[in-house]
């Protein structure tokens, strides 16, 4: 296979961390409500181990993070004094959030941390240079400390400052979170218990074609759902009516049909769809056959007998990657057949694993989160290890000593 599976990283657990600087970079980017609180905590919450753990060594733990897109100035609402306060809520300690996350101010609060203490540096993105992976900017961040951790999983995917160039100043290993993020991925690209199956949606295939490619010479069962099965049916000849064809993918996907054909893959698309004036709430939906799609009308959601014939087909698979809604599920008339997949997988008696932001926002809402075997915390990372990409901050790390 062309594609990656990387290496094993060290980690936080193969190296001496005790009374250590540690700089880690971890993944605040939460979700804000319009009035700045945090909307949803499941980032600061998986960050809490490689936290504990540091703590727990009396390490000195110098935690940083973006939040949202500041475009390099000071955004005073995109601040990172509210994620402190949740943090330490969580952690049951102190977090003592600075004003900044580089210069003499942050130097001396460095300076004055004890061993099991933990403070969050300013929003990096505050900075132009994070972005730019300017190397002064890495080198300033680097100085404070004498380890740096990579916890954030869902910022691995760029080549940002805090998460490349820092490493090449000092040892730099994974903390637990990207850890057991890296594990649950390698495994189902690796050594899937079969047969695996892939559901594979979202709004446009040409966001997902390096995840079909890398996926279908890996899985026995493809499903397609979401507003891409358009596109899959445009090449097959069928009418899409008023849904979004991405003709200039046409080739792609008939490639990855035939590539599933003639690797004895089953690839399943919907039989039924619910089709609607408009995607937003209030249009009136119907359900019709795939084959039937009326002109003035666009492909909202899976049918509910696709619902049931995925049900099926998925029942009997040891292990689901789940990557795309399978309709615009924010809208509660369009929700059904993401919420019967959800629901299929959190009674699967296997391994699931879901990645995607939507999917993984789909499947919180839905209170089916802590049935799978893994949520991922990142989309565009999740969707990088998926197409069997390189994350540019986990190459960045120690390689671990083979067994
Ligand atoms: P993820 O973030 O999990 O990778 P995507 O970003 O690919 O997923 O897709 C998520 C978006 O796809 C959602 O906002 C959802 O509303 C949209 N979507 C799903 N089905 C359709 C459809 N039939 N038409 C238009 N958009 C859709
Ligand atoms: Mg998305």
């Amino acid at each position: 296979m062309q594609n990656v599976i990387p290496r094993r990283k060290k980690t936080i657990r193969d190296i001496d961390v005790r009374g250590k600087r540690v700089l880690v970079r971890a993944d605040f980017n939460v979700p804000l409500n319009d009035d700045g609180s945090i909307a949803d905590d499941t980032r600061i919450r998986a960050s809490l181990p490689t936290i504990r753990y540091l703590c727990e060594r009396d390490a000195r733990v110098i935690l940083c993070s973006h939040l949202d897109r500041p475009q390099g100035v000071v955004v005073e609402r995109l601040r990172l004094t509210l994620v402190a306060n949740r943090l330490s809520m969580l952690l049951g300690r102190p977090v003592l959030a600075l004003q900044d996350c580089i210069g003499p101010e942050v130097e001396s609060a460095v300076a004055g941390m004890s061993g099991g203490d933990v403070l969050l540096l300013e929003n990096l993105r505050f900075h132009p240079e994070e972005r730019a992976n300017d190397p002064a900017f890495a080198e300033q961040l680097a100085s404070l400390a004498e380890i740096y951790v990579n916890d954030a999983f869902g910022a691995s995917h760029r080549v940002h400052a805090s998460i490349v160039g820092v490493s090449e100043h000092l040892p730099a290993v994974a903390g637990l979170l990207l850890a057991k993020e890296l594990d649950a991925f390698t495994r189902i690209l690796k050594d899937p218990d079969r047969p695996f199956a892939a559901v594979i949606g979202g709004a446009k295939v040409s966001d997902k074609l390096g995840v079909l490619e890398n996926i279908v010479p890996r899985v026995d069962l493809l499903l397609i759902g979401g507003g891409m099965a358009a596109t899959f049916f445009a090449s097959r000849g069928y009418g899409t009516g008023a849904s979004t064809v991405e003709n200039d993918r046409l080739d792609d996907v008939r490639g990855i049909s035939a590539k599933a054909a003639e690797l004895g893959v089953r690839l399943l698309l919907p039989g039924d769809v619910v089709v609607a004036e408009r995607l937003d709430a209030g249009a009136r939906a119907r359900v019709v056959p795939a084959t039937a799609i009326p002109d003035d009308l666009v492909i909202a959601d899976i049918g509910p007998g696709t619902a049931s014939e995925f049900g099926q087909a998925l029942a009997g698979c040891r292990t689901v990657v789940w990557n795309g809604p399978m309709g615009v599920f924010e809208v509660p008339e369009f929700a059904e057949g993401t919420r019967r997949v959800a629901a299929t997988l959190a009674n699967l008696h296997g391994t699931t694993v879901i990645g995607g932001g939507s999917t993984a926002d789909a499947v919180t809402r839905f209170g089916l989160a802590d049935e799978m075997t893994h949520v991922s915390t990142g989309g565009g990372a999740a969707l990088t290890m998926l197409a069997g990409k390189p994350l540019p901050g986990v190459e960045a790390l120690e390689e671990a000593e083979e067994p």
